[in-house]
């Protein structure tokens, strides 16, 4: 079984597909049982269920730490 991935806001992420625009980056913008994504490119926002925003993401860069910061 693939492991879940621990999706968190401002994390950038690489999708298997680029988006129409040519984006291949987007950040996550809103958790749930859907996943808020925007593009880089273009800025358009997506939802999408989290097992199938899991599929097509071929890389997770987390989001740098905040808790540096304190
Ligand atoms: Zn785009």
């Amino acid at each position: 079984m693939p492991k879940p991935i621990d999706f968190e806001i401002g994390d950038i992420l690489e999708l298997r597909k680029p988006h129409p625009c040519g984006g291949h980056t987007w950040t996550v913008i809103r958790l749930g049982a859907d996943i808020g994504i925007r593009c880089h490119e273009c800025g358009r926002k997506v939802l999408m269920p989290r097992s199938e925003l899991e599929k097509r993401v071929k890389k997770r860069i987390p989001a740098p730490s905040v808790e540096e910061t304190t």
